[in-house]
């Protein structure tokens, strides 16, 4: 199932392959919502402008073959999602409650 747009936007955290791992399952491939991922020549490659960051790719992979960059894309997650939960809340005039959790 692919994420809304939004979804997509909020998670800017773009999957990459270890080509010195990857053993050419193809498993990601299946399951990219995306279609963000084909193999060439036995090794995985993610298009990162249709990777939608949903890390479903890095679930099925046997090998550990995809990871994600988190120092680098994880400031702009949280500023995003702050942002999205904000416009959340706006809407809601009343009986607002919230849960944080690590
Ligand atoms: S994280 Fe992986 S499965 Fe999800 S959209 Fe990106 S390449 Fe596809």
């Amino acid at each position: 199932m692919r994420p809304p747009s939004g979804k997509k936007e909020q998670h800017t955290a773009r999957a990459q392959v270890k080509p010195e791992l990857c053993q050419g399952y193809g498993r990601c491939e299946e399951i990219c919502p995306e279609g963000a991922i084909r193999l060439e020549e036995g090794v995985s490659r993610i298009e990162r402008s249709r990777c939608a960051g949903c890390g479903e790719c890095m679930t099925v992979c046997p090998v550990t073959a995809i990871e994600f960059d988190w120092t680098v894309d994880i400031p702009l997650f949280v500023e995003r999602m702050i942002e999205y939960a904000l416009g959340a809340v706006r809407k809601k005039k009343k009986n607002r409650d919230f849960i944080t959790f690590y």
